[in-house]
């Protein structure tokens, strides 16, 4: 299972991503960088792709801490 992991400190909070995922994933964190919840994550990748700022990153759940 691959699951999202994002660089919260170059996250601008947009919510692009937390409006885009079909498993309610992500949540933006006190309005300054969106967080993942990675029970919820199935991986889809559609935060990825949408992402202005390009610093979310889908990788296998292994490397997940
Ligand atoms: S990979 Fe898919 S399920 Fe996981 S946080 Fe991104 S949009 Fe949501
Ligand atoms: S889409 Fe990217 S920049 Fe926008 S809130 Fe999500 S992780 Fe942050």
């Amino acid at each position: 299972m691959k699951k999202a992991i994002i660089n919260q400190t170059e996250c601008v909070a947009c919510g692009a991503c937390e409006k885009v995922c079909p498993r309610k994933a992500i949540t933006i964190f006190h309005g300054i960088y969106a967080d993942v919840n990675k029970d919820l994550c199935v991986g889809c990748k559609k935060c990825e792709k949408v992402c202005p700022a390009s610093v979310i990153q889908v990788v296998q759940k292994e490397v997940v801490s």
